[in-house]
């Protein structure tokens, strides 16, 4: 198992969220000069962008888009709202199609009140009616497990073992799962089941940040690499163990973070990625 540092940052690849004061034109410019070779949009950054063109500027900047950030839900107290659900994802892999995503990372969503079960059979029709749409245009859909301080209204799916059940009923190359380790970090299964992921050939992505124990908000105080407590080069083995071997996504919302001067935070990023990761 290897767990040696890494010494250039050829599989940094930064979510847009990362930098949310900029634009993805001052992305498209500031990432490259960075070094930074990949990037995840989130889709905020498309509205009133045409992405076709937005993919193109990526790549003529010499960068590589990794995904589309974030679809799914899935779950709904009526049948319109899970009509809205759908028609969203629909949206979600035309943007990833133009844009030149090869992945667009869901979390399954969660409601208030909701009992646990019924969320997951409507994330399971929702993939199901999704997938061959997904299909057509050979867009994958990642599941992203959310942190189970999530499950109220977010996410139906904390723990990678079922975010791996749902991959595996499916068996599709077009369904598997993001590992985040700001999510998975403290379960005592996760090493098996990157272990099962990779075997199954479901390891679609691999998020990185850190866990703060002093965390101010549950949404926007997450960690750079090196603030926290997750044994962030322990996971990374696991998953290049498992077989992974994508980039190293970088995926932190911090409102301390976004109000410091970004190109700064990105030469921090770099140092704590080469440090921690
Ligand atoms: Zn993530």
């Amino acid at each position: 198992m290897s767990s040696e540092k890494l010494t250039n940052l050829d599989r940094l690849c930064v979510h847009t969220i990362t930098t949310k004061p900029w634009s993805i034109e001052e992305i498209i410019e500031n990432y490259p000069k960075a070094g930074v070779k990949a990037v995840s949009v989130w889709r905020d950054l498309l509205e009133s962008r045409e992405a076709a063109k937005i993919g193109e500027q990526i790549r003529g900047a010499g960068m590589e888009v990794v995904s589309l950030v974030r679809g799914g839900f899935f779950t709904g107290k009526t049948n319109t709202e899970i009509q809205t659900s759908f028609d969203d994802n629909r949206r979600a892999i035309d943007e990833a199609s133009a844009l030149g995503a090869p992945i667009v990372v869901l979390v399954c969503g969660a409601l208030p009140g909701q009992s646990i079960h019924r969320s997951i059979a409507q994330i399971h029709t929702g993939l199901e009616t999704l997938l061959p749409y997904a299909e057509a245009h050979n867009i994958k859909l990642a599941i992203e497990p959310l942190h189970p301080m999530y499950a109220d209204s977010r996410s139906a799916i904390c723990t990678l073992k079922t975010a791996n059940e749902f991959a595996e009923r499916f068996n599709s190359p077009y369904i598997g799962v993001a590992v985040d380790v700001f999510h998975l970090w403290w379960d005592p299964d996760l090493q098996n089941e990157c272990k099962r992921c990779g075997e199954h050939g479901n390891l679609f992505a691999f998020h990185i940040c850190d866990w703060k124990m002093d965390m101010e908000d549950m949404l926007n105080d997450r960690g750079l690499m090196g603030e926290g407590i997750i044994r962030i080069r322990e996971i990374r083995s696991w998953v290049e163990a498992a077989g992974f071997t994508g980039f190293h996504e970088v995926e932190i919302f911090s409102n301390r973070l976004w109000e410091s001067n970004q190109k700064e935070f990105l030469e921090r990023i770099k140092q704590a990625y080469l440090e921690y990761v």
